[in-house]
């Protein structure tokens, strides 16, 4: 009896044993997969149990494949990126789920907010719906046309220009796809400018020729029983609006010449002091000036700047010719320059007439942008004038800019460098 007793302790001790070894062996053998690593029987010789042998090779071997792929899918992944690392085209892979798998460096220059984009869901970056549906439709669909998609972004808004192609996933066993972008932003930007400023064009142009029209269509019905100072003013009145349609003409000329990539400048050096002095001196001369205070400010220490001074004259006359139009006889009108940096010179046409608001400050250099259209018309102005001014300043490789404290007049600030490779 206490035989048989002592013998089923041990045969219970030993059957417990085996339960437990094999309990232990399975958990390392589940561990050793979600590591990916093959399970060792060597660190754990106590726990293995014979048996179990093919069962743990199998295993191994499986864990074994799949890193292999894993590390193939990765080196793919990098030689492509270094491949299309330097293309000038945004290249973009989503796997089935929308996550980004390869992003070049294009592509991150398109969407500078995201700092890495791979792994991300491509929904957080492109917040477009109707490119993820193209996303979408590329992997599973038939092949699509390249599409252009308008991105807007808070503030800012991007247009891309896409095509796609589905690719197998590297396991074979899902579809994932490949795309090639165009920022076309800059191109929509400038095609909006273009069409605002046809549209412009044509209405400022639009206005004088119908004064014109009206003006002779009445001349042609009644000029012979019209009193002659009525046909003197119409005719006047024509030739007014005639002349302010060839001033806008002549200064649209001048804005494209000075846009095309031969603007035809000469520089030279132009000695400041006498320059400014010169063209103060010729002003003050002139008829329509006569009643202001024109005074130069421009010491000999300046020194010259090398620039074409015909253009250099074409910028200071516009700025000279606004502050006689719109300040009232009498006031000052100083121009000049000082040294602002040992290779820069910033020189200025300042008045003391009524200013301009703040407000419009910042677009007065705008093509037709006037702050107060009738007296620019009735005086006139094209409108075209501050932005010949900023394009020439820009061919001399500096900026302008406008300052106008409130009761103190308009400053215009011209800086220009020095010499041309400054
Ligand atoms: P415009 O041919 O109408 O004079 P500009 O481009 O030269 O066109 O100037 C743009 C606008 O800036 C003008 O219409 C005018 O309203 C304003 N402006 C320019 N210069 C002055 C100035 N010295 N004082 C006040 N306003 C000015």
């Amino acid at each position: 009896m206490i035989i048989s007793l002592f013998i089923l302790t041990v045969a219970l001790g030993l059957v417990l044993q085996i339960a437990w070894k094999q309990n232990r062996a399975l958990r390392q053998l589940q561990e050793a997969a979600q590591r990916n690593q093959p399970y060792l029987r060597e660190e754990n010789p106590a726990n293995f149990l014979p048996q179990w042998r093919p069962l743990v090779d199998a295993i191994n071997q499986l864990i074994r494949s799949n890193s292999e792929l894993q590390h193939q899918h990765t080196d793919q992944l990098s030689q492509l990126e270094a491949t299309l690392g330097n293309l000038r085209e945004a290249v973009l892979i989503v796997d089935e789920s929308n996550y980004i798998h390869l992003a070049n460096r294009a592509l991150r220059v398109i969407f500078p907010a995201a700092r890495d984009l791979v792994n991300l869901r491509l929904e957080l970056i492109v917040r477009s719906r109707p490119f993820i549906e193209y996303v979408r439709a590329t992997r599973t669909g038939p092949a699509l046309p390249r599409q252009e998609f308008e991105i807007i972004d808070g503030s800012s808004t991007i247009w891309i220009e896409v095509s796609g192609a589905p690719i197998a996933a590297p396991d074979g066993k899902s579809q994932w796809a490949l795309f090639v972008i165009h920022d076309m932003t800059e191109q929509r930007k400038l095609e909006h400018v273009r069409r605002d400023f046809v549209a412009n064009a044509s209405h400022e142009l639009r206005t004088p020729l119908s004064i014109i029209k009206g003006y002779i269509e009445t001349l042609v019905d009644g000029h012979l029983t019209m009193a002659v100072e009525d046909r003197d003013k119409f005719l006047r009145t024509i030739q007014r609006h005639s002349e302010r349609l060839n001033a806008i003409i002549d200064d649209l000329l001048v804005l494209s010449r000075l846009e095309s990539a031969t603007p035809g400048l000469k520089f030279a050096p132009v000695q400041l002091d006498h320059y400014f002095t010169n063209l103060a001196a010729d002003y003050q001369q002139r008829p329509h000036a006569r009643g202001y205070q024109i005074s130069a400010q421009a010491a000999a220490e300046l020194g010259t700047i090398s620039a074409d001074e015909e253009k250099l004259t074409q910028i200071f006359s516009n700025l000279i010719e606004n502050a006689l139009k719109y300040t009232a006889a009498g006031s000052q009108i100083e121009i000049g320059a000082r040294l602002v940096e040992s290779d820069e010179v910033e020189c200025f046409v300042r008045d003391n007439g009524p200013g301009i608001p703040s407000e419009d400050l910042a677009h007065i250099f705008e093509r037709f942008y006037r702050v107060e259209k009738g007296r620019s018309r009735e005086t006139g102005g094209t409108g075209l004038g501050l932005s010949i001014v900023k394009h020439l300043a820009h061919l001399h490789g500096g900026r302008v800019w406008a300052e106008s404290p409130p009761g103190q007049g308009l400053t215009i600030l011209v800086r220009l460098p020095r010499s041309r490779s400054a």
